[in-house]
């Protein structure tokens, strides 16, 4: 039989399986704060447990961890981007940035995507595979281990496509925000989308206080396809009524995305075409200057088109920031790390 994945069990699911291994409740919930709080790496780290328990529950679970393969410090913010091996050999990335209003982290939610957007790294070579629960926790637990610091806020903004892997990325959530884990409020966790429809609606009923950020980029159906093939399936139109049922059932405002790339979608035009659509959805704007990646030939619009862009949502009452680009000296875009360090093997 299969050993099953320990980590992966929501505090319900751990009571479950440790009560039917004849132990009592009060045993489920150690093993659950030696992961989750405690953020051991081996059973043999659960010194509260009896010798007998700990061969039983080697034997029938697997503990997943992951394994540091490289870390780049930025000099410029101390932004440090993590390369991790996962059990399987399979490489992820997550990034860690530090912030006025705390500590930061951005995970991964796939092994490469599928979406195929054309200034993103990540999907170059498409989809291996989606990320367990577990794995996208253990993103985490293992920076907060390494920087020894706690995390405030995490945003699924890494390499996949959190709505094309959805009972991991919801459970995630959930398992990070429950009382008896790290219990990170779910107000500090945006997840981000390139726009699946469907998974927006279903989202919207999952009872929980997340931030949804929608990757537009585009403000009309034709220049969003040029960009993002998912706009192929799903129009403009179709993503703003789903996220005004998503403010509607949830009452949390949505956040967009807009990558700004030189000569494409950064003029004034569009920028008044945003507006429009931001005021349709009640919805504020993070404007992402395009961070160039070796395989295209996309350019980000200069700091100039940039502060004018701004300027223009700002006159209409947009609420707008720019991110601020961290880590700008390592590989900051997602899927860099991971592509740079497979082509040196
Ligand atoms: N798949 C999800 C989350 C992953 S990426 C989504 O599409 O939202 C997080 C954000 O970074 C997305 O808005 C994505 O479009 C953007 N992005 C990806 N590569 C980028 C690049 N090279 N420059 C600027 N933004 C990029």
């Amino acid at each position: 039989m299969d050993k099953k994945d320990i980590k992966s069990f929501s505090f319900d699911e751990l009571n479950n399986e440790i009560v039917s291994m004849g132990e009592k409740s009060f045993r489920a919930k150690q093993i659950y704060d030696w992961l989750h709080v405690k953020l051991v790496r081996s059973f043999d780290e659960m010194t509260n447990l009896s010798n007998d328990l700990r061969s039983r529950l080697k034997e029938a679970y697997t503990l997943t961890t992951l394994e540091i393969v490289r870390v780049q410090e930025s000099k410029i913010d101390g932004t440090r981007k993590y390369l991790f091996k996962l059990p399987d050999g399979n490489l992820i990335e997550s990034v860690w940035m530090i912030y006025k209003h705390g500590n930061s982290v951005c995970v991964s939610s796939q092994v490469g995507c599928r979406m195929g957007c054309k200034f993103c790294a990540s999907t170059i070579d498409g989809l291996e595979r989606n990320l367990l629960t577990s794995e996208i926790l253990d993103q985490i637990y293992a920076i907060t281990l390494d920087t020894k610091d706690r995390v405030s806020n995490v945003v699924v903004m890494g390499s996949g496509e959190p709505m094309d892997n959805y009972d991991n990325t919801v459970k995630f959530v959930r398992m990070l925000s429950d009382e008896h884990g790290l219990n990170i409020s779910q107000r500090n966790i945006t997840v981000s989308t390139c726009g699946l429809v469907p998974k927006i609606y279903d989202l919207a009923n999952e009872d929980l206080s997340i931030t949804l950020a929608i990757s537009l980029h585009a403000t009309t159906d034709e220049k969003r396809r040029n960009l993002m093939p998912i706009a192929n399936k799903y129009s403009i139109k179709e993503i703003k009524e789903a996220c005004l049922n998503y403010f509607d059932k949830t009452g949390r405002r949505l956040t967009f995305e807009y990558s700004l790339v030189g000569g494409v979608n950064d003029t004034d035009e569009d920028a008044e075409e945003l507006a429009d659509i931001l005021r349709e959805v009640n919805g504020h704007v993070n404007l992402i200057p395009v961070n160039p990646i070796k395989e295209r030939d996309f350019v980000s619009s200069t700091d100039k088109r940039v502060a004018a862009f701004k300027n223009k949502l700002e006159k209409k009452q947009i609420n707008v920031t720019i991110r601020r680009e961290m880590g700008r000296d390592i590989d900051g875009a997602c899927g860099q790390l991971r592509r740079s360090f497979l082509q040196e093997q």
